[in-house]
C-alpha cells in the first residue's frame, strides 16, 4: 500500500459496514485515521490496527482538517453534524458526506455546512465494502472543485476511482439515484426471471450462464443509446418497439400462467404499448420514455 504523508489525517463518523472499511483503507494507507460512532465499540479492531477512537463526534471532528461520514442517510448525517459542540468544531474544515440519500438532501447539507463555515463536498459509492482500498472501487464527488483537489490525495487513500462530477453539489447524488435506479430495476428483473423460470423447471444455476450472458448485452447498449437519446433520437431499426411488445407479452403470458405475479413486466407492457398508440411502433424500446416522462411527453 502508498504511504502517505506524516501530515495526512482523517477523521471516519460512522462504523457501518462501509465505514469500517472506509477508516480501514485509510489505515491500510498510513493515513492517521480517527474514528467515532453512535453505538460505541464499533472501533475495536480498528483501533488495534492504529485509529484514535474519539469520545464524542466533535472530539474526533477536531483531530483531523478532513471528515469522512459515512452513515445511513441524510437524516442520520444530521443527527451527526448538524449539532452545536460539532457544527463548532468543524468550523474552518471540510465534510466529505459518502451517505447516501436524494440530490435535495446534499443541497441542503451543503447549504448548512456554507452558513457555518463548514467546507462541504458530497459524494456516493458505487461499490461494495469489499472493494474498499482495491482498485475496482468507485467514488463519485461533487461540490466545490477547489476542495476536491485540495483533499483528493487522502481520498485516494481509498482505492479506485475517483470522479469530480461538477460543482453543483446534489450532481453525486443524482448519480447515485440513476445508477442504483438501474440496478434495482435489474434486480426485479433477475428476481422474476428467476421465479418464472423456476416455474419452467429451470434452476437458477442452470440460467445463470446466459444470464450473464444478457447482462453483458447492457454496456454497449448503454454506450449506444447514450448518443441516441442526448440527441433526442430512439432509433428502431434494428428492434421496433412492435416487436419487443411482442416479447413483452410472451413473458407476461408465461408469468402469469403460473400465477407469478408479473406486474412489474405489466408496467413496461403499459408504457410500450401507449408509444405504439401513439403512432412510434416502428421506434426503439427506449421511446417509453417520454411516457414516463410528463414533461417531455
Ligand atoms: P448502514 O447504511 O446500515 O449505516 C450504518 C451506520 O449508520 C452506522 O454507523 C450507524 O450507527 C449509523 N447511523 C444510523 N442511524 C444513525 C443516526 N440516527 N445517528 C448516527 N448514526 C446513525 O451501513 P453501511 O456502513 O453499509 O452504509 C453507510 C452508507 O454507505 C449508506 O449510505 C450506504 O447506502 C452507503 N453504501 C454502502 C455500501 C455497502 O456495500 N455497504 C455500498 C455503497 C454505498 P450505529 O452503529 O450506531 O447504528
Amino acid at each position: 500500500m502508498s504511504s502517505h504523508t506524516e501530515q495526512s489525517a482523517v477523521t471516519v463518523l460512522g462504523l457501518g459496514p462501509m465505514g469500517r472499511a472506509l477508516a480501514g483503507a485509510f489505515l491500510d494507507a498510513g493515513v492517521r485515521t480517527t474514528v467515532w460512532n453512535r453505538t460505541p465499540g464499533r472501533g475495536g479492531d480498528l483501533v488495534a490496527r492504529g485509529a484514535a477512537e474519539a469520545r464524542s463526534p466533535e472530539e474526533a471532528v477536531a483531530a483531523s482538517a478532513l471528515t469522512v461520514v459515512c452513515v445511513v442517510n441524510s437524516d442520520a448525517v444530521d443527527a451527526v453534524v448538524r449539532r452545536g459542540a460539532v457544527t463548532d468544531a468543524l468550523k474552518g474544515r471540510t465534510v466529505v458526506n459518502l451517505s447516501a440519500d436524494v440530490p435535495a438532501r446534499a443541497r441542503t447539507t451543503a447549504a448548512w455546512a456554507d452558513e457555518h463555515g463548514v467546507g462541504y463536498l458530497d459524494g456516493a459509492i458505487m461499490t461494495p465494502t469489499t472493494t474498499i482500498g482495491t482498485p475496482d472501487a468507485v467514488f463519485l464527488y461533487s461540490g466545490p472543485e477547489e476542495l476536491y483537489r485540495e483533499h483528493r490525495p487522502v481520498l485516494e487513500a481509498l482505492g479506485g476511482a475517483h470522479t469530480h462530477l461538477g460543482e453543483d453539489v446534489g450532481r453525486a447524488a443524482a448519480y447515485d439515484i440513476a445508477l442504483l435506479d438501474i440496478f434495482w430495476t435489474a434486480m426485479a428483473g433477475y428476481a422474476h426471471a428467476l421465479a418464472v423460470a423456476g416455474a419452467e423447471g429451470v434452476s437458477a444455476a442452470e440460467l445463470a450462464p446466459f444470464a450473464k450472458g444478457i447482462g453483458a448485452i447492457l454496456p454497449p447498449i448503454f454506450e449506444q443509446f447514450a448518443a441516441d437519446v442526448d440527441g433526442g433520437g430512439f432509433s428502431g431499426e434494428a428492434n421496433p418497439i412492435t416487436s419487443a411488445l411482442s416479447t413483452i407479452d410472451h413473458i407476461i403470458d408465461t408469468s402469469e400462467a403460473h400465477g407469478i405475479d408479473a406486474r412489474v413486466m405489466r408496467a413496461v407492457e403499459d408504457m410500450a404499448r401507449r408509444v405504439v398508440e401513439r403512432g412510434h411502433g416502428t421506434s426503439g424500446f427506449m421511446r417509453i420514455m417520454e411516457v414516463m416522462s410528463s414533461r417531455r411527453s
